[in-house]
C-alpha cells in the first residue's frame, strides 16, 4: 500500500487549491479526482456559464444594433452558430483545466484519476476504471474531503430527455425555441437571461414570491425590470407538478391552484444543489452532520481527528472562492501554521443583467444583528463612466456603523459591478471606515467612483449628487 501525508478527494476549486498550497509547503500530497481537475467550477459551473453569458451578451448587442442603435451602429441579419460558441467555451475550459493540471504537477502533487472510496479515516481505495486488478489503496495521515455538490432533482421530474440540469444547458447543440426554467435563483436567472439573449422564448417558474430570495428587493428590482424588457416571462409563487402525459408541456400550479401548461422544448431545473455525501463510503466514518452537509469547525476539521472537509460539501454558501479559501487554509494548518476561517465577508456576485454584487451586511441584516448603522446609496445615473457605457441603471450602497463609521457591508447592482466586489471585500477585510474610502482617490472616469461617492454620501457630503 502506498502512503502519503495528505490525501484529498475531489479536484474542484477547494481540493486543487489545497493541493497546490500543500505542494508549495512541501507536504507530500495525493489528489484523487474521477473527472478532469477543476471540478464543477471550471468544467460545468462558474467558467462555462460566464463564457456562455458573455457570448449571449455579445450576440444580443449585435441583434440590438440591427434595430435602432443610438450609437449609430448598423448590422444586417445577425446569426449565431451555437456549435462554434460551445467550442469556444470548451476551449476556455480546457485552457484553465490544463493550467490547473500543470500547476499541480509543478508543485509536486500526485494526481490520480479514479473514484475514491473511504475504507477508514486513514485509508482510501481508488477505483481506476479500466485498470485491471484490485483498487489501489493509499494510507494517509490527513484526509481532506472536497467532493463538492450535485444539482438537486425535482421528485417527479428526474433529469433526462427534455429535463436538463445546468450541465446540459451549458453545452447546447441548438438554441431551443422555448425553454422553461424552474427556479429563479442564481442558475435559473443567469442562464435564463443568456438563453433569452440567444433567441429562446424563456419562462421562469419560481416557488417563492420573488426572484433571487437571497438578495434584498432594492437589488433585484433592476433585474426584474431587465427580465421584463428582455421579454422573459416570470411566474412567481408557483408549484411545478411535472410534465404532462405527452411529455410536451410542463404542468404548474399557480398561486390560485389553477393548473398552467407550458408547452416547451426543454425544462432547465435549477432549484439548488446538495452536498455530495453519498457514493464514496462517507457514512462509514459516522461524522457529525448539519442537516445535509458535514459539520466542521472554524478550521474545517470534521468530528474525526485529521479528517477535514471544505467547499460545497460543507454547505452554504456554495461558492468557488469560499472553497478555495478553505482549501488554502487547511493546507497551511497541516503545515503547522496558525489559521482560522473567520473572513470579514464572503462576497457574492450574481451574473444577471444587470449584475448584483454584495459583501458583508445589508441594512436589514445589520439591524437584525443589533447594529446601529447608517447607509447610503449612489446611483449610476450620476456616474459619468456609466453614461459612456450606456448603463446608468443601478447603484452602489454602503452600510456602516453610526458610532465609528466602520464599514460593515456593500451592495451594488448594475452592469459590470462584479468587478467592484474586490473593492468591497478589501475594505471590509481591512477594517476600513467611511472616511478611508471617501478619502481614497478613485480613478476617473470609472464605475468605482460610485463606491467613493456612496461613502461620501453616507458622511453627508457626496460631490456628484
Ligand atoms: P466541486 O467543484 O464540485 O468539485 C468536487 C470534485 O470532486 C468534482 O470534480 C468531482 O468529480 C470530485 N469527486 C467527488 N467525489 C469523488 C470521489 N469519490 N472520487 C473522486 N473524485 C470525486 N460559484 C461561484 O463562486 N461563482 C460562480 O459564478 C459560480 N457559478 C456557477 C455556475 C453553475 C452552473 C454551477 C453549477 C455552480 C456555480 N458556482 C459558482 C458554484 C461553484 O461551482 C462551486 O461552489 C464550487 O465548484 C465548489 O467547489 P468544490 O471544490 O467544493 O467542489
Ligand atoms: P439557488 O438556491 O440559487 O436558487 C434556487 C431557486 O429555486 C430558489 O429561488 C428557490 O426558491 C427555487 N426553488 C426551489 N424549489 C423549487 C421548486 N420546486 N419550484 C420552483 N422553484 C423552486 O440554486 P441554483 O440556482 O440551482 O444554484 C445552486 C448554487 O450554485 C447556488 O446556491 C450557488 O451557491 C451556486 N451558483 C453560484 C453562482 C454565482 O456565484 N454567480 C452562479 C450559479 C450557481
Amino acid at each position: 500500500m502506498q502512503s502519503t501525508t495528505l490525501l484529498i478527494i475531489g479536484g474542484g476549486p477547494g481540493g486543487y487549491i489545497a493541493a497546490i498550497r500543500a505542494g508549495q509547503l512541501g507536504i507530500p500530497t495525493v489528489l484523487v479526482e474521477s473527472d478532469n481537475v477543476g471540478g464543477t467550477c471550471l468544467n460545468i459551473g462558474c467558467i462555462p456559464s460566464k463564457a456562455l453569458i458573455h457570448a449571449a451578451d455579445e450576440f444580443h448587442k449585435v441583434v440590438g444594433y440591427g434595430g435602432s442603435s443610438s450609437l449609430g451602429i448598423q448590422v444586417s441579419t445577425p446569426a449565431i452558430d451555437i456549435g462554434k460558441t460551445v467550442a469556444w467555451k470548451d476551449g476556455v475550459v480546457k485552457r484553465l483545466t490544463g493550467g490547473v493540471a500543470a500547476l499541480l504537477k509543478k508543485n509536486g502533487v500526485h494526481v490520480i484519476k479514479g473514484w475514491a472510496r473511504i475504507i477508514d479515516g486513514k485509508t482510501i481505495a481508488i477505483d481506476q476504471g479500466g485498470k485491471a486488478g484490485e483498487p489501489l489503496q493509499i494510507s494517509c495521515e490527513h484526509l481532506l474531503l472536497a467532493t463538492g455538490s450535485a444539482a438537486t432533482e425535482l421528485p417527479d421530474m428526474p433529469f433526462g430527455g427534455k429535463v436538463i440540469s445546468s450541465t446540459q444547458a451549458l453545452s447546447p447543440t441548438t438554441v431551443p425555441e422555448r425553454i422553461a426554467v424552474v427556479g429563479a435563483g442564481y442558475i435559473g436567472l443567469e442562464l435564463g437571461i443568456a438563453y433569452r439573449k440567444l433567441g429562446a422564448q424563456v419562462s421562469i417558474i419560481e416557488a417563492q414570491d420573488r426572484i433571487l430570495p437571497a438578495y434584498d428587493a432594492d437589488l433585484t428590482k433592476p433585474v426584474l425590470a431587465s427580465l421584463k424588457k428582455l421579454g422573459v416571462t416570470l411566474h412567481l409563487s408557483c408549484a411545478v407538478k411535472g410534465m404532462n402525459a405527452a411529455g410536451t408541456a410542463l404542468r404548474v400550479l399557480d398561486q390560485r391552484d389553477s393548473e398552467l401548461l407550458f408547452e416547451t422544448d426543454q425544462v432547465l431545473v435549477a432549484v439548488g444543489r446538495r452536498p455530495r455525501t453519498a457514493g464514496f463510503g462517507l457514512e462509514s466514518l459516522m461524522l457529525d452532520m448539519d442537516s445535509r452537509s458535514l459539520r466542521i469547525d472554524d478550521q474545517c476539521r470534521t468530528s474525526m481527528h485529521n479528517v477535514w472537509a471544505i467547499g460545497d460539501l460543507v454547505g452554504e454558501p456554495m461558492l468557488a472562492h469560499r472553497a478555495m479559501a478553505q482549501g488554502e487554509m487547511v493546507a497551511e494548518i497541516i503545515a503547522g501554521k496558525s489559521r482560522r476561517f473567520t473572513p470579514a465577508s464572503i462576497p457574492a456576485v450574481c451574473f444577471t443583467d444587470p449584475e448584483i454584487a454584495v459583501a458583508g451586511l445589508s441594512p436589514d441584516e445589520a439591524t437584525q444583528q443589533g447594529l446601529d448603522c447608517i447607509h447610503a446609496m449612489f446611483p449610476f445615473s450620476a456616474n459619468g463612466r456609466a453614461m459612456t457605457l450606456e448603463s446608468t441603471e443601478g447603484f452602489v450602497r454602503v452600510v456602516a456603523r453610526r458610532d465609528n463609521h466602520l464599514v460593515v457591508g456593500w451592495q451594488a447592482v448594475g452592469p459590470g459591478v462584479s468587478e467592484l466586489s474586490t473593492a468591497f471585500s478589501q475594505s471590509l477585510e481591512m477594517g476600513a471606515r467611511l472616511e478611508d474610502v471617501a478619502g481614497t482617490i478613485h480613478a476617473h472616469p470609472s464605475l468605482g467612483e460610485a463606491v467613493q461617492e456612496a461613502a461620501l454620501r453616507a458622511l453627508g457630503h457626496a460631490l456628484h449628487i
